[in-house]
């Protein structure tokens, strides 16, 4: 895998203004380093640890962004340095973040994490439950961390008339979430989703994040 070459592939077919998150998990940090010196900036890890070490042998303009499951015992370790966490799931996480966010002086942007495709998993919120969460209102409350939009992946199948129509899904949910809650707030403004294999068709249904690891740096060995 030539990583400059397929970096460069991938951001010839990113419209301006989507930001590509780079998802170097698994990844040594030379691969990292190939796609540094191409001028990625912005890189995407789902483990606390290797994100924790990437971080501290890598250059420090790096803009480090959580993407995988977070558990709350954890957060205190990338709450430091962290750009961004993209999979937030309950209130409990959003709590967690707060409390070492304001630990460290900072406030953190965060994506509510939806879920919408039709795997059984335990994570994310469905749309009604992320309604009667921002109804509720406490988070409201919180001073270090901010509510910067929403996240999700879309069923992994063949069938692309049905990825469409769960990125279309979450395109109307961010925009009846905006009108209700965040209309004042400039922050609230980020989509994340689409991977390698479905990036293309997110970025149609109004991507501002694509999160992108084995179209640039390969298959990733476990
Ligand atoms: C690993 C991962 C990605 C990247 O997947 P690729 O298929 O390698 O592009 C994107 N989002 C999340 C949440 C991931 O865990």
């Amino acid at each position: 895998m030539d990583i400059q070459l397929a970096l460069n592939k991938v951001r010839a077919t990113i419209p301006d203004g989507v930001t590509l998150v780079a998802v170097s998990k698994f990844h040594p940090e030379e691969e990292l380093m190939l796609a540094y010196n191409a001028g990625q900036r912005v890189f995407g890890e789902s483990h606390v640890q290797e994100m924790t070490r990437k971080h501290e042998a890598l250059p420090d303009d790096i803009q480090w962004h959580f993407i995988g499951h977070l558990q709350t015992n954890k957060v205190k370790y990338i709450a430091p340095f962290v750009a961004m966490i993209h999979a937030v799931d309950s209130y409990k996480l959003l709590l967690e973040i707060e409390k070492q966010a304001a630990k460290c002086n900072r406030t953190i942007p965060v994506l509510l994490e939806l879920h919408i495709a039709e795997e059984e998993t335990k994570y994310g919120w469905s749309l009604d439950a992320c309604r009667q969460f921002l109804n509720e209102g406490e988070w409201r409350t919180l001073q270090h961390v901010q509510i910067a939009g929403l996240m999700m992946m879309a069923s992994y199948v063949e069938d692309e008339a049905q990825i469409h129509a769960e990125f279309q899904l979450a395109s109307d949910f961010f925009d009846e979430v905006k009108r209700d809650f965040f209309a004042d707030d400039p922050a609230f403004s980020q989509r994340s989703w689409g991977m390698s294999h479905d990036y293309l068709l997110a970025v149609k249904h109004r991507s501002t994040m694509v999160r992108i690891g084995t179209a640039i740096f390969g298959e990733r060995v476990y």
